[in-house]
């Protein structure tokens, strides 16, 4: 099961699209934020923690240098990395938790395979990931979360229109930063310092041992040194399509 998560997160958003010819489409939202009205710019930052460990590369430099982000936990993550939490959770000014689900299942209610993996399949299982993800987080203290991704970050029209019913928006972006945690340093970090106002940038905190997490790092470096603003998902305006926000 372990190695399923893993291979889960390391794959998703690295390949097309696969659905079969007689599955519901599926759809990948984007999200933009309201552009700034003057400087640099801002940026949304967003993470997400499939499974697996953390990568302290990105978590400590995102303390060091004061940048706001938004990290997208699974139940499954938040059971084995309660340090990492703790930091997060020490610095309420940078880090919001949301939901990224319970078991990192795809939020898709028709029987497929997304990238290889079984979608949640029906719309009780769509149901019970989204809402036992929020309930992970509601037992580490967390406020209750407003935004929603699920795994793979692709979903069924139909799941889009039940999720946005229990009340969650869904957490497209505009930027692939880190391809599933599979690109290499200079790239990922080539497309992270290209994000402009507006931009939603997708990465994944959950694999240190990716070299795509050092690039993580240096294109929000590069992101800072240009005088970009980051704001979370709270703080910030944002407009997905497909009916996930509004
Ligand atoms: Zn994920």
């Amino acid at each position: 099961m372990r190695l399923l998560q893993k291979h889960l997160c390391m794959i998703a958003m690295s390949a097309a699209l696969i659905s079969s010819a007689h599955a519901s489409p599926l759809v990948e939202p984007t999200l933009h934020i309201k552009p700034a009205a003057s400087g640099a710019g801002r940026v949304a930052l967003t993470l997400d923690a499939c499974g697996g460990k953390t990568d302290t590369r990105i978590l400590l430099a995102l303390v060091e240098n004061r940048i706001p982000a938004t990290i997208f936990v699974t139940g499954i993550w938040l059971k084995r990395n309660a340090a990492a939490v703790a930091i997060m959770q020490a610095h309420p000014d940078l880090f919001e938790l949301e939901n990224h689900g319970g078991r990192h299942v795809p939020a898709v209610d028709t029987p497929q395979k997304i990238y290889g993996i079984s979608s949640a399949g029906s719309p009780e299982a769509v149901l019970a990931e989204v809402e036992s993800g929020a309930a992970a987080l509601a037992r580490t203290g967390e406020p209750a979360p407003k935004w929603f991704r699920g795994a793979t970050a692709e979903y069924s029209p139909s799941a889009i229109a039940m999720i946005r019913k229990l009340g969650f928006k869904i957490a497209g972006f505009s930027i692939n930063g880190d391809g599933g945690s599979l690109l290499g340093a200079k790239e990922t970090a080539r497309r992270i310092a290209a994000a402009k106002d507006g931009d939603v940038i997708i990465s994944h905190i959950n694999q240190p041992t990716h070299a795509a997490g050092e690039g993580v790092v240096q294109g929000l470096l590069a992101l800072k040194d240009k005088g970009i603003t980051f704001v979370r998902l709270d703080d910030a305006e944002g407009t997905g399509n497909h009916g996930t926000t509004d």
